[in-house]
């Protein structure tokens, strides 16, 4: 499944004019891979060992022509750790606030949301973001383990 998201991804790069470069591949496969939605400081250290020229510039500008070929979400949360994630299906996610971690979880898309404040406003919707903050289950057992 991850193969077959590269080789979309690969072909969506190809269409926007972007070569394909080893570097490129590793970027991309880590975070089609992970379900951890890292920075790019933790891209750069999973991989610096296989590209040793490799800067944390160099994934950060990597991942920035990513996002605007659609392939990768950019999650900010107004500090500089934007966190990255290669779904990029309808999903919202929840952010423990003790160790930072990031879930991801269903719901219906906020269509009526947006509709309703189109309605209520008269703007016209393009988009909107819904972040969940609260306590993960190993923060809630660390926390219990103190009392
Ligand atoms: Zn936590
Ligand atoms: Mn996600």
């Amino acid at each position: 499944m991850i193969a077959r998201a590269i080789e979309r991804a690969v072909d969506v790069l190809k269409g926007t004019g972007v070569r394909m470069t080893p570097q490129r591949y590793a970027i991309l496969a880590y975070l089609l891979e992970t379900k951890r939605h890292p920075t790019a400081d933790e891209i750069y250290k999973a991989l610096e060992s296989r590209f040793p020229s490799m800067s944390v510039a160099t994934v950060y500008n990597n991942l920035k022509l990513f996002k605007e070929a659609g392939l990768v979400r950019e999650l900010t949360f107004g500090d500089h750790s934007s966190r990255f994630d290669a779904d990029t299906h309808e999903h919202y996610h929840i952010t423990c606030t003790s160790c930072g971690r990031i879930e991801d979880f269903e719901y219906p898309t906020l269509n009526e949301v947006e509709e309703q404040a189109a309605r209520s406003t008269g703007f016209i919707p393009s988009s909107h973001r819904m972040e969940i903050y609260g306590i993960c289950p190993d923060c809630q057992k660390k926390a219990s383990h103190h009392h």
